[in-house]
């Protein structure tokens, strides 16, 4: 490695203290982000998202060479961790992928370009009335799962197959506003209670047996992989015990268990984010003592997967005058979404799609579509995804809002079609003209 200039070293003695290896309460958690902010005010931006039910803030920290706005072209990228308050080990390493990100910016060049080339959002908790509420290490399940009412916060989100009837939760609603003020592109939300990555969908229309294959679904497997397979035993796919063994360390969420409401396929219907489930320890809520052995056992992973946000096509659809146009519909054919992916006030797309060949389809609301044909390399270690501007020269009007309706959209389609059996194509165009003509 290059040896670090002298900005580099002034900043490695400049934090106030080196990270422990030990659990950090609301106060530390508040402290330490507080004073990585103070020791690194260009690199990162730190706000709270809003509060839970007894008022602690959700904190996240933002990281990047632009850290307090978006920038035309970089994408955006989130962990989120401790969504169940009993496990706890996302939390920390977390903070130990924020100390690592800081301290080797401008001094490791990977490092370097990923937050040259990135925007991180680093959510370590989610659910801190949970946390604070076990009070002792425990490997099993405990109350502090859930939030101060008692809710399963990855239970609690809009469902697309099925209607929740769970009331939304301060800290739900506060990820659910996140989540529409930010063109995140990829995610990851931490858990414990197993080894495996979990991808969309969580849930089914109807009967299905065995696998919820989403459009992407290659993708997600792709995404998955790159977790398990950077990890140092998660690819083994061992689990937890001899009564359940995951190949190669990944699963379909609901291969694996059904659930509604959860927050993996609310980003990936709703946010236009695609995000997997990572169950990163066997115990909930380890001893302190092997929190460094969990860092180092994630740290690999946890990079490599951020890298991914750079797979696939991004641009922008623009105006006959070069103004951007939002809400534009852009989609890749032959995956469209049931509530399709549009552009946002910049006119920016982001679409992950593993390296090949591909027809980008971008449809302004009342005009007629534009298709090109494009041919995506493996960008990830280039840290910037293929670049396809669309341009409309017979636009010159801003595309009206468009928005996807709140209800469960895979039943309600079900259920208009079920006489004519209709493919995934035609419920998505139906889905696209009720957007259009509602
Ligand atoms: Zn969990």
């Amino acid at each position: 490695p290059p040896l670090p200039d002298v900005v580099g070293i002034f900043c490695l003695f400049s934090v106030a203290a080196a990270l422990d290896f030990k659990y950090h309460h609301t106060e530390e958690l508040e402290a330490y982000l507080k004073g990585v902010h103070a020791a690194y005010p260009s690199l990162t931006h730190l706000h709270s998202i809003g509060r839970s039910v007894e008022g602690r803030d959700l904190w996240v920290l933002v990281l990047g060479r632009f850290p307090t706005h978006h920038k035309i072209g970089i994408p955006e990228f989130k962990y989120v961790a401790n969504m169940h308050g009993d496990e706890t080990v996302g939390r920390e390493i977390l903070l130990h992928l924020i100390d690592f990100l800081v301290t080797s910016y401008r001094r490791d060049p990977v490092i370097t370009r990923l937050l040259n080339n990135t925007r991180i959002h680093i959510m370590p908790t989610m659910n801190p009335d949970g946390f604070e509420a076990t009070k002792v290490p425990d490997c099993y399940y405990t109350r502090g799962r859930y939030n101060k009412n008692g809710e399963d916060l990855n239970r609690n989100f809009p469902d697309a197959f099925e209607n929740n009837n769970a009331s939304i939760q301060p800290e739900t609603q506060a990820v659910m506003n996140w989540i529409k003020n930010e063109t995140f592109v990829l995610s990851a939300n931490l858990h414990g209670g197993a080894l495996v990555a979990s991808y969309t969908f969580d849930n089914v229309t109807g009967s299905l047996k065995g696998y919820s294959r989403s459009p992407d679904d290659d993708v997600f497997i792709h995404l998955a992989k790159t977790y398990s397979f950077n990890h140092a035993s998660m690819y083994k796919g061992m689990g937890c015990d001899s009564r359940q063994t995951f190949p190669e360390g990944i699963t379909n969420g609901y291969s694996w268990y059904q659930l509604e409401g959860g927050m993996q396929d609310y980003n990936y219907v709703w946010g236009q984010c695609f995000e997997i489930t990572l169950e990163l320890s066997c115990c909930k809520y380890p001893l302190a003592d092997q929190l460094e052995k969990f860092w180092r056992d994630n740290k690999a992973a946890l990079i490599e997967y951020i890298k991914q946000v750079h797979l696939g096509v991004k641009g922008q659809v623009t105006d006959r005058n070069g103004n951007p146009i939002p809400n534009a519909i852009v989609e890749a054919k032959g995956r469209p979404h049931v509530c399709p992916y549009r552009t946002n006030e910049h006119g920016e797309y982001f679409l992950l799609l593993l390296p090949g060949t591909y027809v980008i389809n971008a449809t302004v609301p009342g005009f007629k579509s534009m298709l090109k044909t494009v041919e995506i390399p493996d960008n990830t270690g280039n840290f910037s995804a293929l670049k396809q501007d669309f341009s409309f020269s017979e636009v010159s009007i801003r595309s009206r809002a468009a928005s996807c309706p709140k209800t469960p959209l895979y039943q309600d389609l079900e259920r208009a079609s079920a006489a004519t059996k209709p493919t995934l194509h035609i419920l998505v165009l139906m889905t696209v003209m009720l957007v259009i003509f509602k």
